[in-house]
């Protein structure tokens, strides 16, 4: 399961295997779960991460 953070109003979710943040938590669950697999990122999937990540 991505790691949830909770900023403001905002929700982010991390991909644990390669750290990267998504505001949907069905695009973090499919990158981890890619990233897990495959070592290595999905293109189409990392285009839909957030540019800046959140401060915890
Ligand atoms: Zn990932």
């Amino acid at each position: 399961m991505p790691k949830e953070l909770v900023k403001g109003d905002k929700k982010y979710y991390q991909c644990e295997e390669c750290g990267l943040w998504y505001t949907d938590r069905k695009t973090a669950g499919k990158c981890q779960a890619w990233c897990a697999e495959h070592k290595s990122c999905n293109l189409e999937i990392i285009e839909h991460a957030v540019k800046d990540a959140p401060e915890a």
